[in-house]
């Protein structure tokens, strides 16, 4: 599933497709995404130009003239800049091609992706408004999650992955972020002591800058925009790593169930 270093890794190859350029047309072959791509987006988004490309969580936000285009990659999802005539393959669901004679072309076998369209300020839509601050802005530091952990019982990974009060931390990031900060994925959150948070904090914004760095994780889903896979899976420390030796003491990882997602941590390395 992508993940925000995916999500990321993907702006980043399509900015110099897109910078400066008109939206041609917009080609819808299968409106039924995760939500319904509306009916009227393609009038509302022909011949304008894309000003900025943004991100929001995992929402890739294309800056147009009079509002924001919201490109989620749902589960299995990916964007591809491809010349406009080239040959569709399965699951292809979008073009939206360009006055440079390119497509930008969203391909999801899983169809929970999505498509819409904000007018106005994007961060006020209903799918962005409660977002909580991203992990790699100064928002996201010791003091903030210090503070949302005091009062709070739950499993210190399931508050990492609550985007309600942090975006972009999935399950891999998780439980990488946590072996990093040396806290296991179960304590919980309110035994954090201050400087525990100051290194979950610290782990979780390492974590995503390496992933970032090696263009994402997930190798079977995900192809950057450039076609490139991600590289990060093979400097995982625990994650899909149970009963092999943790990279740093030796001690067999193990594995548990949070929320019906597995987590992973090395008994010796976490507290
Ligand atoms: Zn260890």
């Amino acid at each position: 599933m992508p993940e925000l270093p995916e999500v990321e890794t993907t702006r980043r190859g399509l900015v110099p497709h897109v910078r400066k350029r008109r939206i041609a047309a917009l080609a819808v072959y299968q409106p039924r995404l995760r939500w319904p791509v509306p009916r009227t987006l393609a009038k509302q988004v022909a011949g304008q130009r894309i000003l900025r490309v943004g991100r929001r969580a995992k929402y890739l936000l294309l800056e147009l003239g009079s509002g924001t285009l919201l490109l989620h990659l749902g589960m299995s999802g990916n964007l591809r800049a491809v010349p406009s005539d080239s040959p569709r393959r399965a699951h292809d669901h979008f073009d939206l091609v360009l006055d440079s004679g390119l497509a930008l072309r969203f391909n999801d076998p899983r169809r929970f992706g999505s498509l819409l369209y904000a007018r106005g300020d994007a961060q006020r839509h209903p799918l962005l408004r409660h977002l909580g601050p991203e992990p790699l802005s100064v928002g996201f530091d010791a003091d903030y999650l210090w503070g949302i952990t005091r009062r709070r019982r739950i499993a210190v990974k399931q508050l990492l992955m609550n985007s309600r009060l942090v975006v972009g931390v999935g399950n891999i990031y998780a439980s990488e972020a946590l072996f990093r900060a040396r806290v296991r994925p179960q304590r919980p959150a309110r035994r954090l002591s201050r400087a525990d948070a100051a290194r979950v904090v610290h782990g979780v914004r390492a974590v995503l800058r390496q992933a970032i760095r090696a263009g994402g994780t997930t190798l079977r889903d995900y192809l950057g925009a450039d076609g490139a896979p991600g590289y990060f899976r093979q400097r995982l420390y625990v994650y899909e790593r149970a009963g092999k030796p943790c990279r740093r003491c030796g001690t067999a990882v193990r594995a548990l169930t949070q929320g019906a997602r597995s987590s992973y941590y090395c008994p010796s390395c976490q507290r």
